[in-house]
């Protein structure tokens, strides 16, 4: 890599964490899903932790659930012979920081399992998305 695009990719980590901080600053009020939310997140995440390679979630379900704030769902299509995904996320979430944390924790089991082939478990392979995680002001 040159000096000036370390520079554009060192600008470009900046200006999506200053997003992300900005729209995540707000730690009192309740968030809601929205699909809209979750495409627009997952362009966002996909670009900053994946190099987009990500392709999206299948399908993706807003659906209550107990015991976790969200889940990545491998299913087997037995017309198409085919796995696919489903994203599952809370109806709302005590903040939007919330909300963006747990979407891209799921994304990170989509990328084990479509990319790299791997069980999806929480492993060194997930863990080792957590020092991405915080640049972007993100917990894992
Ligand atoms: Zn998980």
């Amino acid at each position: 890599m040159t000096k000036k695009e370390e520079k554009i990719k060192k600008e470009k980590i900046i200006k999506i964490k200053k997003r992300i901080l900005k729209e995540s600053a707000n730690t009192k009020e309740n968030y809601k899903t929205t699909f809209k939310d979750i495409k627009k997140y997952f362009k966002i995440f996909n670009k900053a932790l994946f190099k987009d390679s990500l392709n999206p979630f299948n399908d993706i379900k807003i659906r209550k659930m107990n015991g976790c704030w969200g889940q990545c769902v491998e299913d087997y299509s037995l017309r198409k012979g085919t796995k696919f995904f489903c994203l599952e996320m809370q109806p709302s979430y005590h903040n939007k920081k919330e909300f963006l944390q747990t979407l891209a924790h799921e994304m990170i089991h989509l990328w084990q399992q479509t990319i790299k082939k791997d069980s999806g478990n929480h492993n060194s392979l997930f863990y080792s998305f957590r020092p991405k995680f915080k640049k972007y002001g993100l917990h894992l």
